[in-house]
């Protein structure tokens, strides 16, 4: 029996899977050559943008409950295929309908800074402005979210708008965290001055930076479901970051482009088998370090008295199983807030 297991960075709110990204990728394009021909993350806007918002949400239950039966109790969920006011905040609608029908706990995210959308490509300031002025704005007031998202990277947003936005998000009460160094590398100091409560992905990060991190309560997500994905022989360093001393979690980074998984067991042994993490440090890594990603660990994240009773129950002798049969999920029963959860079969 382990703490539920804590997904804490998935993108749940799309309408279809990105099959000729997948076949582009086979191919041989990179992903920055598949966003130029349109594809990647526009691609999945407009079925965003045409969906409804009970159509989102089905797709959004769909993946909780399978995410549930491969032992995750707590999820966060960003926004992040709309990026317009109207469709981000049907995304966030979206998240909030569907966990009204998951027994767990859900912690949404805006993430309309995710790449800038095409009606802005000549003006991206202006989509930050947007952003800034109105997105959070609206968002904050209607309590939609409790973080907001950038994804630092060359072609998506720079760290100087990152930081417009982080300080926006504070203005309006709501926490910070970035997607960062995936694959270019980012100086992290003005993300860190913001106390984000994560930095996500971390494939490439500077030396100079290992100290600051290690030292703020800034907690480093990787997602080497999406190295996975988009068949990449490099990996997160995890060994260099654990010890440098830093906090480090585990994600499945769901989405339609570069990771479609719900399950945290596949996460935890690719983080053993290509990451060099223990078993240990994996499932710490996904419970209770994810706990601190997501600023829940005084309630989640660890079986002691007073925390949640959410609970994972897998059918193995040893907990090392977990990580060893890989792609086989042992998840076997669910306590969520003290309760066991019937699995249906769909
Ligand atoms: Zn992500």
């Amino acid at each position: 029996m382990l703490p539920g297991l804590i997904d804490c960075h998935t993108h749940p709110v799309f309408a279809k899977p990105r099959l000729i990204d997948f076949e582009k990728r086979i191919a041989g394009a990179s992903y920055e050559e598949i966003a130029e021909a349109g594809g990647g993350i526009r691609s999945s806007q407009a079925g965003v943008r045409e969906a409804s918002r009970n159509m989102l949400a089905d797709k959004v239950s769909f993946a909780f409950r399978a995410m549930l039966r491969h032992g995750t109790t707590t999820v966060e969920a960003k926004s992040g295929y709309g990026l317009s006011l109207e469709a981000e905040v049907k995304s966030l609608e979206a998240i909030r309908e569907a966990a009204k029908y998951w027994p767990s706990t859900v912690k949404p995210t805006l993430l309309a800074a995710h790449v800038v959308p095409q009606e802005y490509k000549d003006r991206p300031d202006d989509y930050v402005r947007l952003i800034c002025e109105e997105i959070i704005p609206l968002v904050a007031k209607r309590k939609l979210a409790e973080y907001v998202d950038v994804f630092c990277e060359r072609g998506a947003f720079t760290v100087e708008q990152a930081e417009r936005i982080f300080t926006a998000a504070r203005q309006h009460g709501l926490d910070t965290r970035a997607h960062v160094c995936q694959f270019t590398p980012s100086r992290l100091s003005g993300l860190l001055a913001h106390q984000a409560a994560s930095l996500d992905h971390m494939d490439c990060v500077a030396d100079g930076d290992l100290r600051s991190l290690a030292s703020s309560d800034t907690v480093a997500v990787l997602l080497p479901g999406a190295n996975y994905f988009l068949g990449h022989k490099e990996f997160p360093d995890a060994r260099r970051l654990i010890e440098a001393g830093i906090a480090v979690a585990l994600a499945t980074d769901y989405n339609p482009g570069t990771s479609p998984t719900v399950s945290m067991p596949i996460v935890i042994s690719l983080a053993c088998t290509h990451m060099n993490m223990t078993p240990a440090e994996a499932i710490a890594a996904s419970t209770i370090n994810a706990a601190c990603a997501l600023r829940v660990q005084t309630q989640k994240g660890s079986i002691e008295p007073g925390k949640d009773a959410d609970l994972a129950v897998f059918d193995v002798a040893d907990y090392r199983e977990i990580a060893y049969w890989f792609a086989w999920n042992r998840c076997a029963e669910m306590v969520v807030g003290g309760e066991l959860q019937g699995f249906s079969k769909d």
